[in-house]
């Protein structure tokens, strides 16, 4: 029976071919903080599904530190930045964003955004001055789609890695400003931009380069500085955007950049002008939370995740399966079929392993993918227990094909 509500009964019936493709999602409820070992929907699981990657989100100084800021400042910021919500506090890690990534970035100013999401809205809206186009790494992340959209400059999609597609397109190009923008690490399948070589492009070209390092910041560089630290980089042609919200473990997002791009964003970028600034609580716990990637904690935290990812790479034996070539955290093994897929991430739950499955049109079609995420918090033990798993899961899958 349709709804008799003609809009209803239209938006039902486009839910039942979700359902026919093996697309639809749901959400799983989580009842304790975001660990390696959590409760979800009432069940005892070992997640590899976050982007905790250093283990912050739950981590007993950022907890104190979000409490002592509710103290000082409340739990609201009551305005946007332009208004009166720009606290003490905002100020106070705008100003250790920017120390933090000067090394990267010269005469470097920081602007804080609640999301990641808003911050590549802003600096895509705001850098696309009349005639400007953009050049758009093909993977990259939705919120960089729709900046590129909302700004209504004309957008040039380049496939994936294919720089010299992109000097081809840089070099035919007369608008006066020219925009590249990527991904640092691409998020479903977890490999690095070449951005030592798009940085020397864009140089040659007059154009900006606009990176995301939201998988990148806190996890790459010796000292966390993310990938511009890894490919020692730094260049004022150079406009950073890294989020606080998944290494950093607390949320909102960050633009660094020469002080003239931040002072360009404050008073253009629509996405950081007309909303209300994130809770100053939020800024004050990330400074402690700076305070720790940057230091000798963050190091071994560093260093353990990576002893991590290479117990992974080593431990996986596939044959159907396809693990992906990826040095960081994000270890994502290729399925292939939708329903293919989902059977295997509820084969890993119903032993207690919480690994997500990533369907289109998240990735490509035919590529649905277990992603695997790894974090510092994780313990060998843990990841052994995923890797076994996996391992015995597709040699079942490969014998029933047979
Ligand atoms: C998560 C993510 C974002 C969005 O950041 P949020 O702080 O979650 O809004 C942007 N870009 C990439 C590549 C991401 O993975």
């Amino acid at each position: 029976m349709s709804n008799p509500n003609p809009l209803i009964a239209a938006l039902e019936s486009n839910l039942q071919q979700v359902d026919r493709q093996a697309l639809r999602r749901r959400r799983r409820v989580a009842e304790t903080p975001c660990a390696p070992r959590v409760q979800v929907d009432g069940r005892e699981m070992l997640a590899f599904c976050s982007n905790d990657y250093l283990g912050l989100a739950s981590h007993p100084r950022l907890v104190e530190a979000l409490r002592e800021g509710a103290s000082l400042y409340g739990v609201g910021s009551g305005a946007s930045h332009l208004i009166s919500g720009h606290t003490r506090a905002h100020a106070l890690l705008e100003e250790r964003l920017a120390q933090f990534m000067s090394p990267q970035v010269e005469a470097a100013g920081a602007l804080y955004f609640c999301t990641g999401y808003m911050a590549n809205l802003a600096v895509l809206t705001a850098l696309a001055t009349p005639g400007a186009e953009i050049f758009s790494e093909a993977l990259n992340h939705a919120s960089i789609i729709d900046g590129a959209r909302l700004s209504r400059a004309k957008v040039q999609v380049y496939p994936h890695a294919d720089l010299e597609s992109l000097a081809n397109l840089l070099a035919a190009s007369s608008a006066p400003t020219k925009i590249v923008v990527t991904d640092s690490v691409f998020s479903m399948d977890g490999d690095l931009a070449a951005l030592p070589a798009l940085l020397a492009l864009c140089e040659r070209h007059g154009a900006w380069l606009v990176v995301d390092d939201a998988h990148g910041f806190g996890v790459l560089g010796e000292n966390g500085r993310g990938a511009l630290e890894h490919f020692n980089l730094r260049s004022t042609n150079l406009v950073y955007m890294g989020t606080l919200s998944k290494a950093a473990g607390v949320g909102g997002a960050f633009v660094a950049a020469h002080a003239s791009v931040i002072e360009w964003l404050v008073q253009r970028a629509r996405p950081y002008i007309y909303t209300t600034a994130a809770a100053p609580a939020l800024a004050h716990a990330l400074l402690a939370s700076l305070d720790i990637i940057g230091g000798a904690e963050g190091r071994q935290r560093r260093a353990h995740l990576q002893s991590l990812i290479a117990q992974i790479r080593s431990g996986l034996r596939l044959r159907r399966w396809q693990l992906m070539p990826s040095d960081t955290a994000i270890q994502p093994v290729i399925v292939g079929a939708n329903d293919d897929a989902m059977l295997a991430a509820a084969a890993l739950f119903a032993q207690g392993l919480w690994v997500p499955a990533i369907r289109p049109p998240t990735v490509p079609p035919d590529t649905a993918r277990l992603r695997v995420t790894l974090s510092a918090a994780h313990t060998k033990e843990e990841v052994a227990q995923v890797v076994a798993a996996l391992n015995a899961l597709e040699i079942q899958e490969a014998e029933k094909a047979a």
